[in-house]
């Protein structure tokens, strides 16, 4: 999961576990949430959305809370969450769904001085990662998701200002550190954080491996935050 805070915008990307209770351990405000982007179906990016409604009801947000994906991701998403029966709930804000192509340089959404855009990734569903865009003269924030290397996520970072790619270490679906290495050298990524690390990640050998190919990294154990 990522937050990515931009003035007016708490954007969350991913949902995989208790998102409200990570945004508030790192002092953001879950009822600040502007949007939610799913980049593809599997539980560690999905499973925690039931758990989000349920508390930002219980915070008194009304809003209906809107969700961007792929198809298949909102899908998942319809089915983690109608397991739920909320009837009953009095004022619960529900979801406005926002389908996604799944095509190179599909627009997400544009919202204040944010722009957001999506290509596929490789892995074994369909897959999106994410291009952040802050038009107020912020910066540009590029997220792989879960994928191999990919050109079109090279093409996707291109010269960002932080390039978030995962390193689950686990071909043919997921990256080496080597291939998110890769990734930001091929994009003139000016920073990359390795994230989705495999249990028992060696920090230290990590970063010598990233550095054949890009350097410094930042090793993004959860809770990492930046400012760009
Ligand atoms: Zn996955």
């Amino acid at each position: 999961m990522l937050a990515v805070d931009v003035s007016s915008d708490v954007l969350l990307i991913d949902c995989g576990a208790d998102a409200a209770q990570r945004l508030c351990a790192h002092d953001l405000d879950p009822t600040r949430l502007s949007a939610l982007i799913i980049t593809h179906e599997h539980a560690d990016h999905v499973g925690g959305f039931p758990l989000l409604m349920e508390r930002l009801w219980l915070a008194g947000r009304q809003e209906p809370l809107d969700v961007y994906g792929i198809e298949p991701a909102i899908a998942q998403v319809r089915r983690v969450h109608d397991a739920f029966d909320v009837s009953a709930w009095p004022d619960y804000p529900g979801v406005r769904f926002h389908p996604v192509s799944l095509e190179e340089g599909a627009s997400v959404l544009s919202t204040g001085a944010l722009r957001v855009s999506a290509s596929p990734g490789l892995h074994s569903v369909p897959c999106i990662g994410l291009r952040i865009e802050d038009l107020g003269g912020g910066g540009v924030l590029a997220y792989s998701s879960d994928t191999a290397y990919e050109p079109a996520i090279v093409r996707l970072a291109r010269h960002a200002d932080v390039l978030v790619h995962e390193a689950t270490d686990t071909p043919p679906y997921h990256s080496r550190v080597e291939d998110a290495a890769r990734v930001a050298n091929e994009a003139r990524a000016k920073a990359l954080v390795l994230v989705h690390l495999p249990p028992g990640f060696d920090d230290a050998a990590g970063e010598r491996r990233a550095r054949g190919a890009f350097g410094p990294v930042t090793i993004g154990r959860d809770g990492v935050s930046l400012v760009f």
